[in-house]
């Protein structure tokens, strides 16, 4: 049996960064490629409509950590009857063309071997981690990279039949034609983030004209981006330093919300993302959780911001209502939005749970990293959102999984790093011509 140098597993962006980084920085490895059953770069960027667009800005968004304006220059060189600039914020599919050209570039066999197959088992054997799929196919491999993003939300127990947890299989699922839904009817979506916006956009573009009704715990849609000057260094230094002691999520806030009172709070945000992580981990575990549970959505919500012109549409849309309140599904499956200590019954044609990724059910279940928990290979971390990074320096947990661990994990500026700095990791002890590490 072949034995490789670095199992991928994961084909999505944060995979195929991996595998890019391999390939780039240690040519002469063997990759194998678990790329999963799921076809093309879904949920995030294919199967769209045009309206589904990229939250950050098309020079930032290169694969190649050294070169983020890679996806700018491969639009402008390859589609330049587009008309793309700076600054621009670009259909979410154009981003897959790119993914996909990327994938079509890497160097074929031997030097990789690309497999369309969920893997179900990583066990660790005589010094190498054995692979296992769902067919019972095995192979080894000296160095292990889970980039296995998350699953999308769980529906609530009873939830009724029209309650769709995975919005993005039902918008992807879609026939082509007439929406199955009237004019009269009412969508409910449940939250109010990227998701929930996506979704109300794509309803608008295939034709719906009846009521959309976000509802969210504060009743807040992600702000707009805007130009901004970038923070002055001498500010920024000011403000790392006071960040790094902080000590407490509420004082944290406190210096954020100072800071955003004397300069413009996008570019304090924009300036201390490098370091997002770094301040996070600096809290105490308490802190961490208290941050996660009180300031998470108001982040979020300036953090994570839409185009300028993505807000606008949203705002003028008579038909869009966005609520405070939360969703609970009683025990006969009926609908209530409980607000201000008031319940209100539901009455919607369809609902859309927009409430993100399950980050706590993907440690449970039949999904890899839940295995990989139950088997003692990965720990969960203390927060229950992620796993911890493995004892064993061979296998690493790259993207989603690691939240908690890391604050910043989810977005393509972090991925591409976090795929270079693995593979630079375990470059590190071979430079200094040591083995490397293997599964104990
Ligand atoms: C709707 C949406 C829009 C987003 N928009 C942006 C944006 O504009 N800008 C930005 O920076 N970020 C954005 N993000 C965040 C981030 O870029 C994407 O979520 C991105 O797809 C994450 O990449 P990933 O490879 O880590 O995970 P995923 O894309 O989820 O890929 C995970 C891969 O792992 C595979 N897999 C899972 N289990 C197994 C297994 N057992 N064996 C083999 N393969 C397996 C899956 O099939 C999949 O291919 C968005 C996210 C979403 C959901």
């Amino acid at each position: 049996m072949t034995s490789f140098d670095l199992a991928v597993v994961g084909g999505g962006p944060t995979g195929l960064a991996t595998v890019l980084a391999a390939q780039a920085l240690a040519p002469s490895w063997r990759v194998l490629w678990y790329r999963g059953r799921q076809p093309g770069f879904v949920p995030a960027y294919a199967g769209l409509h045009p309206v589904h667009r990229l939250n950050v800005p098309v020079e930032r968004m290169g694969l190649d950590a050294a070169q983020p304006v890679d996806f700018l220059d491969w639009l402008q060189a390859r589609h330049p009857e587009r008309g793309v600039r700076p600054g621009d914020f670009v259909p979410r599919t154009w981003f897959g063309d790119y993914l996909e050209a990327r994938q079509a570039g890497l160097r074929g066999p031997p030097a990789l071997d690309a497999r369309p197959q969920d893997l179900q088992g990583v066990v660790p054997s005589k010094g190498q981690w054995r692979l296992i799929t769902a067919d019972g196919n095995e192979a080894h491999a000296r160095r292990v990279a889970l980039c296995l993003g998350l699953p999308g939300g769980q529906a609530p127990a009873a939830a009724p039949a029209h309650w769709i947890a995975d919005p993005w299989a039902w918008w992807r699922a879609l026939p082509e034609g007439p929406l199955p839904l009237a004019a009269r009817d009412e969508v409910l979506l449940v939250g109010s983030g990227l998701t929930a916006v996506d979704l109300a956009l794509g309803l608008r573009a295939r034709g719906f004209a009846g009521s959309i009704r976000a509802v969210s715990p504060r009743g807040h849609w992600s702000l707009p981006h805007a130009p901004t000057p970038p923070l002055p260094a001498a500010a920024l230094a000011a403000l790392d330093a006071e960040l790094t002691g902080a000590g407490r999520a509420r004082r944290l806030f406190r210096l954020l919300r100072e800071a955003a009172a004397h300069h413009p709070w996008r570019a304090v945000l924009d300036a201390l993302r490098p370091a997002t992580n770094r301040y996070w981990a600096a809290l105490p575990l308490v802190e961490q959780a208290r941050l996660l549970r009180h300031g998470f959505g108001p982040w979020n919500r300036h953090r994570h911001r839409m185009a300028p012109d993505v807000r606008a549409t949203l705002d003028a849309d008579a038909g869009l209502r966005l609520e405070r309140g939360r969703i609970l599904v009683d025990a006969e499956g009926r609908l209530w939005r409980r607000h201000a200590g008031h319940e209100e019954a539901i009455d919607a044609a369809l609902v859309l749970d927009c409430r993100g990724p399950a980050f706590r059910a993907a440690m449970q279940g039949e999904g890899l990293l839940a295995r990989l928990v139950r088997a003692g290979v990965l720990d969960v971390h203390p927060l229950g959102t992620g796993v911890c990074t493995p004892a064993d320096a061979s296998l690493a947990v790259l993207g989603a999984a690691r939240f908690g661990e890391a604050f910043e994990t989810l977005a393509i500026p972090e991925l591409r790093q976090q795929a270079v700095d693995t593979v630079r990791r375990w470059l590190e002890p071979e430079a200094a011509g040591d083995r490397p590490s293997a599964p104990k």
